[in-house]
């Protein structure tokens, strides 16, 4: 346990009705007598009871608030150390007042950010998929998102990695049983038995990072990039989205001037819909607008979805250069269907196109449906009761255990378990551990030891 106590204002800042100072450490107790007074006496607080003080000014008396606080003994809290709550009215001067009050008691500091979720980790109350579970909690902005960062807080994804670590362990044993003890009267079959466990968890490994990216994508939002060619409607189109006030989460200008953004909420998945410069042939000497054409076509094939807008009028002899771009994952729109009519089925590339009119916004909600249901198929295709796993840390640790799985296999069956083969196995190990933070030696002795008690 950290010697220091730590304390931070654990609510947003600005006015609300409350807000909540949390403390964290051994002073918790200390900083909770000091401040908190029920009755014109030192509040006496029960374990996770709420209990309703006068919050004082310890070195004056002064009252600074009348409010709650809440005790959580070690380790049955938050970080797993002592902690107390102050829960304020969430006024400016209030919050200052106790932060101050805290500050000024020997032992207490101001907590760091995410220092009291490290400590929850080091204090063993969470794996660090959990930790990253609740950070993205905090910033899911969607429901789905919201779905995701739970089920990852409340540890699916860590139990599936810890599981798989287990199976390695095991199998690593088995391996290790074989090479320091190969005179002894070991079961048979063990090393087969042993490939066989990590040629299983190989496949399960493929099949979690084969996942269409659907976790990361989900928290990090579907890029839409709306490309075509200039003045076919792509700014209007945006502008419609824009206003669709249901869908809209927030609405940002882009780092670049030539990408402008809206995020949407389009069923609960998070989506960033991005208007690009117009498509076009242009000359050497217009450098500015080429940056911008180059970047939006970069931008149009980072997206995971195209929108490829064309002018009715100007319609069927489309831009080449956006022509070039609608493939099966573009969604193709022709605009200002309110002054030429289509005909009966058009299309582009063999891509079945949606009529709209940017201007009456016509045909709009009919494209958002269409939108939303490219954004659940590429949820579904992947679709699997599993956790997905959400972040590039997850899968370079992963691919580098599949890595490790692969060379072990490839070195083909033997007598007993070669080292080079063990180490492998270590390796993967070891790459699983460090997703969840678990990374532990010790592990494969306790392993040996429970599975074939050769001690006696
Ligand atoms: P961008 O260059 O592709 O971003 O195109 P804009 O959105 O700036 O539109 C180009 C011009 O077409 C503007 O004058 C718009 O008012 C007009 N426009 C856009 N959408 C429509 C539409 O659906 N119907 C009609 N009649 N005009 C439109």
């Amino acid at each position: 346990m950290s010697s220091q106590t730590i304390y931070a204002l654990a609510s947003a800042g600005g006015r609300a009705g409350i807000a909540v100072v949390r403390v964290s450490g051994p002073q918790a107790s200390a900083a909770l007598t000091a401040l908190a007074a029920t009755g014109g006496r030192q509040a006496v607080a029960l374990p996770r009871k709420a209990i309703r003080a006068a919050i004082n000014e310890p070195s004056t008396s002064e009252r600074i608030d009348d409010g709650l606080v809440i005790w959580f003994p070690a380790p049955g809290s938050f970080t797993g150390e002592d902690v107390a709550e102050f829960h304020l009215h969430g006024g400016p001067a209030v919050i200052s007042g106790v932060l101050e009050a805290l500050a000024a008691m020997a032992g207490l500091r101001m907590a760091t950010p995410g220092e009291f979720t490290r400590r929850a980790f080091e204090n063993g109350k969470m794996d660090l998929t959990a930790a990253e579970g609740l950070a993205d909690l905090i910033e899911a902005e969607t429901s789905a998102q919201r779905k995701q960062a739970l089920r990852q807080l409340e540890g699916e994804l860590g139990r599936l990695y810890e599981d798989w670590r287990q199976r390695l362990l095991a199998a690593l044993a088995h391996g290790e049983a074989g090479i320091d003890f190969s005179d002894e009267d070991l079961p048979a079959g063990i090393e087969v038995e042993a490939r066989k466990d990590v040629a299983d968890l190989e496949r399960d490994l493929a099949g979690h990072l084969k996942d269409g990216r659907r976790g990361e994508r989900l928290r990090g939002g579907f890029q839409i990039a709306i490309i075509g060619p200039p003045n076919a409607g792509k700014s209007s189109l945006l502008n419609q989205l824009a206003r669709r006030d249901a869908a809209i989460v927030s609405e940002t200008a882009g780092t670049t001037r030539d990408v402008i953004e809206v995020h949407l909420d389009l069923g609960g998945y998070p989506v960033t819909v991005a208007d690009t410069a117009g498509l076009r042939d242009v000359g050497e000497d217009e450098k500015i607008e080429a940056e911008g054409i180059r970047r939006a076509r970069a931008h149009a094939v980072d997206a995971d979805l195209r929108l490829a807008v064309f002018d009715g009028q100007s319609w069927p002899e489309a831009d080449a250069a956006t022509m070039a771009l609608v493939d099966a994952s573009a969604i193709v729109v022709i605009n200002k269907c309110d002054l030429s009519p289509l005909p009966l089925r058009p299309e582009i590339n063999g891509q079945p196109a949606l009529a709209i009119s940017a201007l009456t916004g016509d045909g709009i909600e009919a494209l958002l449906a269409a939108v939303a249901d490219r954004i659940s198929g590429l949820m579904s295709a992947s679709a699997s009761p599993a956790p997905a796993l959400t972040r590039t840390r997850h899968r370079e640790a992963l691919e580098e255990c599949r890595a490790a799985l692969g060379r072990f296999l490839a070195a083909g069956p033997g007598t007993g378990m070669p080292e080079l083969a063990a180490e492998d196995l270590r390796l993967a190990a070891r790459a699983l551990g460090r997703i969840t933070g678990r990374v532990d030696v010790d592990d494969v002795l306790e392993v040996i030891f429970r599975d074939f008690c050769i001690g006696k």
